[in-house]
């Protein structure tokens, strides 16, 4: 069964969010999901979702684009509790010209999710080198990493691997303009990557027209089995075993 290690149920309208829920309760290839959260309030949505429904966990944190005014203390409170697997999704976005408070804001997470032995989940939109900088300048994590919806750079992917962190892959994956995703999707030891689908964003190509949702996981393990030359099935067992390797709670 399938791990979605990186999902947004609560951006999908409310008035959905229930139908979506559903779908992935009773389907049988999907064993747990990652709700991520963008802020707080995302954040404490997560929380209350994975209290109702066992195959969802969730990862808390202040993502780049909302860092503004956001009180990180809350997020050292919840992430008390034993569903939330991870500090995220947090790092940095070049889209916005604020990247030095952005900055901030990882850098106190990333030692928020040090204190609690906590994973982080990274989220960097142009900006891998500034992350590995703060990593190396600042603050490095030291219960595991994840790049998730990984930007393709070799040499960003050997740092990582030497760091023992993993990258994930969504549906950017199946798209005709992947080249350098399949690159690194080619290099990257099996032992250290992931997958995601980044629902409800970046459906893969074949279904490009349609909200994304946490099924479609199965095109992006399709696509690496075909890279990696393993069966779907090894595909799916691998990276279900790598998430609950990097996410200790997800169990
Ligand atoms: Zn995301």
């Amino acid at each position: 069964m399938a791990i979605d290690s990186h999902m947004h149920i609560n951006s999908i309208a409310l008035t959905d969010q229930e139908k979506y829920i559903n779908l992935i309760n009773n389907n049988k290839n999907i064993e747990k999901v990652i709700n991520v959260g963008l802020d707080l309030k995302s954040s404490k949505e997560a929380i209350s979702i994975s209290k109702s429904n066992p195959k969802f966990f969730s990862s808390i944190g202040i993502h780049p684009l909302y860092v503004a005014s956001q009180d990180l203390k809350d997020i050292y409170d919840l992430a008390n509790n034993k569903k939330v697997v991870a500090i995220g999704e947090i790092g940095l976005d070049s889209t916005k010209n604020n990247l030095e408070d952005q900055k901030k804001y990882l850098i106190k997470q990333i030692m928020i999710a040090n204190e609690l032995h906590l994973p982080v989940i990274i989220h960097s939109n142009n900006t891998n080198k500034l992350v590995i900088d703060i990593f190396e300048k600042y603050v490095k994590p030291k219960y595991g990493c994840v790049f998730h919806c990984f930007q393709p750079d070799l040499e960003d992917l050997k740092y990582l691997i030497n760091n023992n962190f993993y990258v994930s892959f969504a549906g950017r994956i199946t798209y005709k303009t992947a080249k350098k995703s399949i690159e690194v999707a080619s290099l990257v030891p099996n032992n250290l990557f992931l997958v995601e689908t980044d629902s409800p964003y970046i459906s893969p190509e074949p279904v490009k027209d349609q909200i994304n949702e946490t099924a479609n996981i199965s095109y992006i393990i399709k696509k690496l089995a075909e890279i990696k030359q393993i069966s779907y099935d090894e595909v799916e067992k691998i990276t279900s075993d790598n998430a609950k390797q990097l996410f200790k709670r997800l169990k």
